[in-house]
């Protein structure tokens, strides 16, 4: 195809020629590092395709299943294809798991018994973990059933506190929770080399004790999952990575046999566990976004390497740096203005497939202390695999930005982010 044409359709949508000049340069840069993801992502795809393989998968397991869900060899399947892929024993993948929050607290409340204890050895969970576990009071928290909460924190340099960790492990500890992505923290997200060392030093002191890690985010990014670096389970939500952007709803708990069932006993009830669960129809929808989702999740980390070194060179603080080894596919981006947060959402939104019309707001948010503006315009509601960004408006005016279905949309998104940023006046070219 000529060149001309694909510049006149970017100028067609607004995008400026000193703006595409200026993401052509930096995308010149990144030929090595876009080659890499994408070996990454090839392996993934055919580990995928050969668990698929390996578990007969079949149009048969795309019926639809109703009321009690006996029996249903699609949602059987799914669940075995997962754990092929991510080496695991068992897994629980559900429609009926409504989040990622909601995939987290089966896990933790299915594995924890009044009077154990829970030890995170990477400082403070996920923002809706601290209701969960009871940080922050809360009706049903684990605390509430008696479970007590230990933390130790990451020290200065972002290493792990093997000796605090050494201290804190106690007769009562009965699981561990390491989060594998920074989520909207400021410290590295944890390669799964590095989440592999931490459980190796816990089972040395306390072999018996359940490590669990939140993977969300992280599927797919690197050749293996943390499941095979000795996790006893991994967590995830199906509107991020393993859905692929298809899945309309669900979660997953992937890992051991015994702390699987154990989780599914809470997801549904005792004697229940994983026998009931109707699929409705959507089995087809979670074995095709599996299928697609290692390329899904690299054209998204392609995107938050190509936001990183755009914003980088401009002169904005970026985390992680635009050189940084990738272990997740958030991208933060301090702007340092609230026009800033402001002017990048609204073109993160102006180039949407959905929604691409309404303009993004700052709002009071329940459970924020500052007003939040957010860019969507996805398929599936509140999906963060698809292209979106938000922001808190307040000091020091970051946005957090991921996602991207292909990553020729991110590219347009992130170039429209640009464009705004430059009628409004913020950045000068
Ligand atoms: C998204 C996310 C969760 C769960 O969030 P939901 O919005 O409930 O799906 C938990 N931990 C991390 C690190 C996440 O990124």
């Amino acid at each position: 195809m000529e060149q001309h044409l694909l510049e006149e359709m970017y100028a067609s949508l607004g995008i400026s020629a000193q703006v595409r000049a200026f993401a052509a340069e930096t995308e010149e840069q990144l030929k090595e590092r876009f080659a890499a993801i994408d070996r990454t992502a090839e392996y993934n795809q055919l580990k995928v395709i050969r668990a698929m393989q390996e578990n007969r998968v079949s149009d048969i397991h795309f019926a639809a299943t109703t009321g009690y869900g006996y029996n249903d060899l699609g949602r059987e399947t799914l669940e075995s294809v997962y754990a092929s892929a991510f080496g695991c024993e068992s897994a629980l993948v559900r429609p009926q798991i409504t989040c990622g929050t909601h995939a987290l607290h089966i896990a933790l409340s299915g594995n924890l018994r009044p009077g154990d204890e829970l030890l995170s050895p990477v400082g403070k969970p996920y923002d809706t973990l601290e209701e969960v576990i009871g940080i922050r009071e809360s009706t049903g928290s684990l605390k509430e059933y008696g479970v007590s909460y230990r933390q130790v924190d990451l020290l200065p340099d972002g290493s792990f506190d093997y000796e605090g960790i050494r201290k804190a492990l106690n007769e009562k500890t009965r699981l561990v929770t390491i989060q594998r992505s920074k989520g909207y923290a400021t410290r590295p997200t944890l390669s799964v080399a590095r989440i592999g060392e931490l459980i190796a030093f816990i089972k040395s002191i306390r072999p018996d004790v359940i490590c669990m890690v939140d993977n969300c985010y992280g599927e797919f990014v690197e050749p293996t999952e943390p499941s095979q670096a000795g996790a006893d389970m991994i967590v995830g939500s199906l509107i991020k990575n393993p859905g692929g952007g298809l899945a309309p709803i669900g979660g997953y708990i992937a890992g051991k046999k015994e702390c699987v069932d154990r989780a599914a006993c809470r997801l549904t009830a005792p004697g229940l566990a994983r026998e009931v669960g109707a699929t409705l129809g959507i089995n087809q929808s979670l074995f095709q976004g599996f299928f697609l989702a290692p390329v899904v999740t690299a054209g998204a980390l392609k995107g938050a390497i190509f936001a990183a070194n755009l914003y980088e060179r401009l002169g904005y603080p970026v985390f992680p740096s635009g050189d940084a080894d990738r272990h997740d596919i958030i991208q933060a981006i301090t702007f340092g203005t609230p026009q800033g947060v402001i002017s990048f959402c609204k073109g993160i939104q102006a180039a949407a497939p959905v929604d691409s019309f309404v303009t993004p707001e700052p709002w009071d948010m329940p459970g924020y202390d500052s007003q939040v503006i957010m860019a969507a315009g996805a398929f599936v509601q509140g999906s963060s695999i698809e292209l979106s960004a938000d922001g808190p408006i307040k000091p020091p005016y970051a946005v957090y930005f991921q996602g991207g279905l292909t990553w020729n949309h991110a590219r347009l998104g992130i170039l429209k982010s640009l464009q705004q940023l430059v009628d409004d006046g913020v950045v000068k070219l």
